[in-house]
């Protein structure tokens, strides 16, 4: 009665905010992978959830400091009817006894950005081969170097669970790279321009309960996020943007980032937001944000294309990524749903609506899995599925996942960058090539054939 319950409720959530069902969630059930979950907030529950639905995955231990996401986790686990997995928690350093265990094959961190190095880091001397991580990869240039040359040491595979290079419409236009519609590929934008303030101040008892509270009052990201808005200006979050954009130009598969430069603009958003919700006398109100409210950065690709990218989570907008993909026979423009092809498009210098194009170049990958008729359902518009479902295939058959630990350390540097470009006056500064010069000899590798 109670899995009824759930399958019922989980499909009706699916149907309410319009994701996609997917079918059968594993290939085979034999050789399973033993997974691990250290931080099972809520985007560690998401990821548990997802891992249960598989015949393939046995979710063998969990561990997180918060009693409270302990049990909304085990609940999930009770709720899907599979074994209890070991539960490590109290201490923020009980991971460590977790990676102790023999049974693990691989971990997935799902915790605060601050720790995901560490944990990356002592997954990999603890001997696991298969490490996932939630974005981003770390806080410093110094924690991206470390975990690529950690990995190195340990032979040993890192990703990054970036599931916006799956959305569909970004695959689509993938496709539609890898088949030269735009031409040669000029100039790309995105950004992570998402109103978190509801997600940087809560109530303390629900995340999306309005309220002003962040720090140990806090429930959720508004416990820990908050406080880079507090301490740090820079693009905090660059990868779903930058993300997609970057596997399109090939970035460390014969291209690479260059240099950057950073813009901040002036910090009112949080304050704004406290006083309006709490009023002026509110203690939160005293507190100063450093944050610009739109952080703008522009980057140089060794193969000569730019990139701007924003990160603007402070002011009240729709959400939106804001991809632009443009090259010298045309363009697609998310945020007007827009695609020009010149000598295609019927109509010269008008947008053709993106709908007919992105079902022409639907992505296999999205053609195999996604089936209305089934009930099973992935979170963000059915991404959460293929992000996991990439890292257990790769497991499975003991190869790399498609993004890897380079991939992972060039997007995740925006931030670092920034922060220094927007400290020394919007200088531009150099990426670090953490491929030690190999990016001009791997082989491009998102593409229209991915089997997974
Ligand atoms: P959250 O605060 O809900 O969850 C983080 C969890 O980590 C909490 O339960 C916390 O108690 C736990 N934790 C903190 N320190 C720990 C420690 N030392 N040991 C064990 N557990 C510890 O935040 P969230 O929203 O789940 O975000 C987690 C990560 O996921 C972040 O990197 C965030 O950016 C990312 N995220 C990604 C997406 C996406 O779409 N890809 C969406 C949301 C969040």
């Amino acid at each position: 009665m109670e899995r009824r319950t759930f399958v019922k409720n989980t499909a009706l959530a699916s149907a309410a905010i319009g994701l996609y069902p997917f079918q059968g969630f594993a290939s085979s059930p034999e050789n399973k992978v033993r997974l691990a979950i250290i931080g099972v907030g809520l985007r560690g529950q998401a990821h548990l959830d997802n891992a249960l639905r598989r015949n393939d995955v046995d979710v063998v231990a969990i561990c997180d400091v918060d009693d409270r996401m302990i049990g909304m986790a085990t609940d999930i686990i009770r709720k899907s009817g599979k074994t209890m997995p070991k539960i490590f928690k109290g201490d923020t350093h009980e991971y460590l006894k977790l990676l102790e265990q023999k049974n693990i094959d691989a971990v997935l961190i799902a915790t605060p950005w601050e720790w995901h190095t560490p944990m990356i880091i002592d997954s990999l001397q603890a001997g696991i081969k298969y490490v996932a991580t939630e974005v981003v990869l770390g806080i410093t240039l110094e924690d991206h170097w470390a975990v690529v040359r950690e990995a190195e040491k340990q032979n040993a595979h890192v990703t990054m669970l970036e599931n916006a290079c799956y959305f569909r419409d970004v695959m689509a236009v993938l496709n539609m790279v890898r088949q030269a519609v735009f031409g040669e590929i000029i100039h790309l934008q995105a950004g992570y321009q998402h109103d978190l303030r509801g997600v940087k101040f809560n109530n303390g008892i629900d995340p999306y309960d309005s309220g002003v509270e962040f720090g140990e009052k806090a429930f959720s990201e508004a416990r820990w996020r908050t406080n880079h808005s507090v301490h740090r200006t820079g693009d905090l979050y660059p990868t779903h943007g930058l993300g997609p954009v970057a596997t399109m130009i090939d970035i460390n598969h014969g291209n690479r980032f260059l240099s950057l430069s950073s813009f901040a603009t002036k910090t009112r958003g949080l304050h704004d937001y406290i006083v309006k919700k709490g009023g002026a006398n509110n203690p939160n109100a005293k507190v100063e944000f450093k944050l610009g409210d739109i952080v703008t950065t522009h980057i140089k690709c060794a193969n000569g294309e730019t990139i701007l990218l924003q990160h603007d989570t402070n002011l009240p907008r729709p959400y939106s990524l804001g991809y632009r993909v443009q090259g010298t026979n045309g363009l697609w423009m998310q945020v007007n749903k827009g695609i020009y092809v010149e000598g295609v498009s019927p109509k010269h210098h008008e947008w053709d609506d993106q709908q007919s194009w992105l079902d022409k170049y639907d992505h296999p990958l999205w053609k195999r899995w996604a089936n209305k008729e089934n009930e099973k359902a992935a979170g963000h518009g059915g991404i959460d599925f293929f992000v996991l479902h990439g890292f257990i295939e790769a497991i499975k058959r003991r190869v790399a996942p498609l993004m890897d630990v380079y991939d992972a350390a060039a997007w995740s540097a925006v931030t670092p960058l920034s922060e220094k470009s927007i400290e020394l006056g919007y200088q531009t500064v150099d990426f670090p090539d953490f491929t030690n010069g190999q990016w001009m000899y791997r082989k491009p590798k998102f593409g229209i054939n991915d089997e997974f």
